[in-house]
Order: structure tokens, then sequence, then C-alpha cells
């Protein structure tokens, strides 16, 4: 349900709203826009119709917002959300494409600088790196922990790169929120209801992937969780589904980014490496993925990748990533999307 205020509401109005609904036993969420102002009502919503909310000073009209999901739909916020950060000038969902990249694992401090420093000289101006890493044998490289976690804030005072790393559990997710400036939750945690929570109490923003068998509207609710914690500042990340193919690991849909533009004002990124496995098709992927729309890419890169502790196979070498970024130059002004002035380009030059 979301309440829609009249444009010249006083703010008194507005909060004697919020009290209301919350002596009513539910949740008011502020949705501000360009256009309108609105309280989004979450909570079990019975009866509440007949709580004369619609007669109250200030009131244009009263929505009710069809979808499951309601913080995240775009019945309640028309326009695209942009997510920012602290202190800092990148965003997600606005004109810039973002640019995530870095190793899968944090695996030394050498093999991290030695990757950030690369991706940060070709224009990526947030990188990546588990410290946490959720494997699928008990006995495979688990992450560095917090120790990685220093590494990780070494790269962004060196750097002036943001960080974004997994959490994945509430204990991990408390010591990153020391260290980084995004809250990665992983594939497998999507539906972690009670990660989702904790992540939606934190101050970061946050990176939510979609599960390997995730539907969109399961992508959506799993949102949901979070900004229902009052996080508004959620980025959804398209890492490839489980198909019957048997040319890669899985098959990156790319469908899914039109199709949550249209039902949610959330960002929406590809990780084009989880997306196929294999280290041939990331480029590919990446381009389509930005010519299909998406607010930016999540791509592993590691400069020796067959000796990586994960996924080398499908990382790419520096190089390699450097020259995806100047192929995305070509593609980002046909679907009207920016990058930072290339960094290696000589003054003077155009
Ligand atoms: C990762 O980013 O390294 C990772 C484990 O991703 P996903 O959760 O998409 O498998
Ligand atoms: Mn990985």
């Amino acid at each position: 349900m979301l309440v829609v205020m009249q444009s010249r509401a006083t703010a008194d109005q507005i909060q004697k709203i919020c009290q209301r609904i919350e002596e009513l036993g539910f949740r008011a969420h502020s949705v501000e826009g360009t256009e309108r102002y609105a309280i989004a009502i979450t909570g079990d919503l019975h009866g509440i119709e007949s709580c004369g909310l619609d007669e109250m000073p200030g009131v244009a009209e009263i929505i009710r917002i069809s979808k499951p999901y309601k913080l995240v739909s775009r019945e309640a916020k028309p326009e695209n959300t942009i997510v920012r950060f602290a202190n800092s000038d990148v965003t997600i969902g606005g004109a810039e494409f973002a640019l995530i990249a870095g190793p899968c694992s944090v695996e030394s401090r050498e093999q991290t600088m030695n990757v950030a420093e690369k991706v940060a000289a070709a224009g990526a101006r947030l990188f990546r790196g588990g410290a946490y890493k959720p494997r699928t044998s008990p006995y495979a490289f688990q992450g560095m922990g917090v120790e990685g976690l220093k590494i990780l804030a070494e790269v962004r005072e060196h750097f002036k790169m943001l960080i974004v790393t997994e959490a994945v559990d509430a204990e991990a997710l408390e010591a990153i929120e020391d260290y980084a400036d995004m809250i990665q939750i992983g594939a497998r945690n999507m539906q972690n209801f009670s990660l989702l929570k904790r992540a939606g109490r934190s101050p970061l923003p946050v990176l939510l992937k979609r599960g390997m068998s995730a539907t969109l509207e399961e992508l959506l609710m799993a949102a949901e969780y979070i900004m229902s914690e009052g996080n508004r500042n959620v980025v959804l990340c398209e890492r490839g589904v489980r198909t019957f193919t048997d040319h890669s690991r899985n098959t990156l849909d790319l469908s899914v980014i039109p199709a949550a533009q249209k039902l949610s004002h959330l960002p929406i990124i590809a990780d084009p490496s989880h997306g196929t496995g294999k280290r041939d098709r990331v480029i590919p992927m990446a381009l389509a993925s930005a010519a299909a729309g998406a607010d930016g890419l999540i791509v592993e890169v590691h400069h020796d990748p067959d000796h990586a502790l994960s996924d080398g196979a499908q990382s790419i070498f520096p190089e390699q990533f450097a020259a995806m970024v100047s192929k995305l130059r070509g593609i980002l002004p046909v679907v009207g999307r920016t990058l930072e002035p290339d960094p290696t380009a000589q003054a003077g030059e155009l």
C-alpha cells in the first residue's frame, strides 16, 4: 500500500501519517521521488482500508501495490534508484556504467595489489575479491577471512577504489562492515533470509546475486527482505542460471535485465564470469550485457589464473580486462551510458 502525498503536503503532515501507520502496527517507509513523495506501508495489511488514512490531511491518494514485492517495485517508486556510496562520487544505476573487477578470492597481498593496480589503471572504480568464499567442497580454499579484508582495505587506501566483498554469514558481514564499501550476497545465499535481513540493517549498499535456479520474482522478493529492514541501496546481479547447456558453467540470462528493469527501480548488473565459467566467453557476454542495458559489470580478473585458488578458468587476464573496457567505450554511448575518462589516455589526445 502506498500513501501518495499532495505536492504541498507539509513535513508535519507526513510525520503524522507515519506515526499513525506505526501505531496501527505496520511499518512506514518514505519513498522520495522527484515527482512525488509517498509513504509505503508494509506488514500484514488486513483491515488497513478502514483505518481512515485516506482522510488524513496532506494525502493525495492511496494506491494498492499489486506485486508481492512492494518497496522493490516500480509501482512504489517509478524512477530508477541510483545507489551511492559514502565519501565517493561512484554511483550504480545512474548515467555512469559501473565496473567492478578483481580476483575471485583474495589469496595474498601481492596477488591482490597486483590485480588491483591493473584494473584500476584500466578504469575500474570498484574492486571485488572474496575474503570469505562459499565453496562447493569444504576442503577447497575458504578464503583468508579478516586477513583478506585487511588486504582489501589496503587496496581501497592505495588505489582509491571501493571494495565489494561477499558476506557468507552474519559474522562475516559484521567484519566486512569495518573494511569494505559494499556487501555481496552470493547466489548460494540469495534465500538466506536471516542474512538478507541482517544486510537490510547495514549502512552499506548490497550487491544481491541471483540464485542459480531462482526466478526473477524470487530475486525481487530477496531484495524486498533487504529493503524491508530499511536498506534502500540494493543492486541486483544476474550471474547465470543452471540450464541443460553443456558448453558453459551457467547460462547468463540477459533477458532478465530488461525484465527486472520493468518491474523494479533497482539497478541490475551482470556477472559474465560466473555466467559463463570460461575465459573466452567473458568478454563477448560482458559486451552483450552492456548492450542489453545492464547498469554495470562484475568481472573476475587474475594475473596468473592457472594458479588461482578459485575460479581461475573464468578469470580474464588484466590485459584482456583493459581490452574489454576499451570495447565497452564503443558500445556504451549507444545505450546512453558513460564511463569515467580513460585513465590511460594521453593528455591532449581525443
Ligand atoms: C563470486 O562472486 O566469486 C561468487 C562466489 O559468486 P556467485 O555467488 O554468483 O557464485
Ligand atoms: Mn568466483
